[in-house]
Parts: C-alpha cells; structure tokens; sequence
C-alpha cells in the first residue's frame, strides 16, 4: 500500500469504494449535511439511510514466556509479509475483546493465553484501526507454523528486531511493554517510525 489520501469524511482511499452504494437499498450515497448531526456524513438519497464509517477494533496479545521473552510471529501474509508482529486479529461481531484474544493468540501461534492487563490502545486512522494490546501469561498450547504465521519465537525485550516489525501500532505496542519490564533499555523513538502499510 502507498501513501494512504484521506478523502470525504476523513474516509482512507482504499476504503472509499466499500463504502459507495447504500448497503441497504442500493443507490448510490452522498455526502452532505444530515439534520442533528454535527458532522457531514454519506447518506442514502433514497431511503435516507445513515451510513457512519467508523475505525474497527484490532485485538493483539503480547504473550510472555516464563523466562520474560514475548513471542512474535514471523508474519505468513501481506500485509507485512515476513516481518514480525504480535499475534492478533479482528474483533468479530459474537465475541468480547478478551475471548478474541484468546482466539487469535491460538490461531496464530497455537498457544493458549490468558489476558492479563492491556498494555496500550494504539489509534491508527490511516488503517481504520483501534489496536488493543494485551499482556498474556502463556498456560498452555505449543508454538506452531500456521497460514498467517511462518515463525512463532521468543524475543528478549534487548533483542527486540525493532527495523524488522510490520506495524506502526506493533512497535508502539511493543515499546511501551519493554518500557515496562527494562526501563533501563534503549527505545525507537517514535517520530522515526514509519510503515506505509497496515496497522
Ligand atoms: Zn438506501
């Protein structure tokens, strides 16, 4: 992905043409003033329909291990193809934050969590995304290569592969938890941090 352009509404350009007909009738929205609403917003002409855009929640777990090392996954698909990330995914519609969680830290990695305190939420409005970042004890599962994984290892909070991480929220993430638990390390700092993809 390029330089993301925001265009009507704030709306990200790869998001712009989901987000063009009404999802309820058909036609084709507008944008403009809505009465008692403080902002313009796109709208259907036809049935009136309401259409608000708004970030989804991404739901990531740093899971440590016993020795103090977080596991990373070496990432299988784009975005951020080979780089490392924390294990995470999409909140869906039937679930809490915690059980989603629990669910894409085993997906990915094949280890069973539990959530313990958040370490960060990480507002990323060129990806449309809100990045919740867990702590996880690890109390169960073995790491495992899956689809969206290539390599699920330990990393000690010094040997961090900070050029090497996919996302923007991922370093932040990631910083604020070495912040933590090794205040006496170096960090990114995080003027310098730049990924044009992704979260
Ligand atoms: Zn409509």
């Amino acid at each position: 992905m390029s330089e993301v352009k925001f265009g009507r509404g704030g709306i990200p350009d790869w998001l712009e043409p989901m987000v063009r007909f009404c999802s309820r009738c058909g036609v084709e929205l507008t944008f403009g003033q809505i009465e008692g609403e403080e902002r313009d917003r796109l709208a259907c002409p036809s049935c009136g329909f309401v259409f608000y855009v708004n970030p989804r929640l991404v739901v990531t777990t740093l899971p440590i291990t016993d020795r103090g090392e977080v596991m990373l996954i070496r990432r299988g698909i784009a975005p951020g193809y080979d780089m490392w990330a924390q294990p995470g995914g999409f909140l869906e519609i039937d679930e809490t934050v915690r059980e989603a969680a629990v669910r894409e830290t085993l997906e990915e990695t094949g280890l069973q969590i539990e959530p313990l305190e958040i370490i960060g939420l990480y507002s990323r409005v060129q990806a449309a995304v809100v990045v919740v970042a867990y702590e996880a004890r690890i109390v169960g599962g073995e790491p495992r290569v899956t689809h969206e994984s290539r390599e699920t290892r330990p990393f000690a909070p010094e040997a961090i592969p900070w050029p090497q991480i996919a996302f923007e929220t991922s370093v932040l993430a990631i910083r604020d938890w070495v912040a933590r638990v090794r205040p006496d390390l170096p960090l990114p700092d995080p003027s310098t941090i730049h990924r044009d993809f992704g979260a």
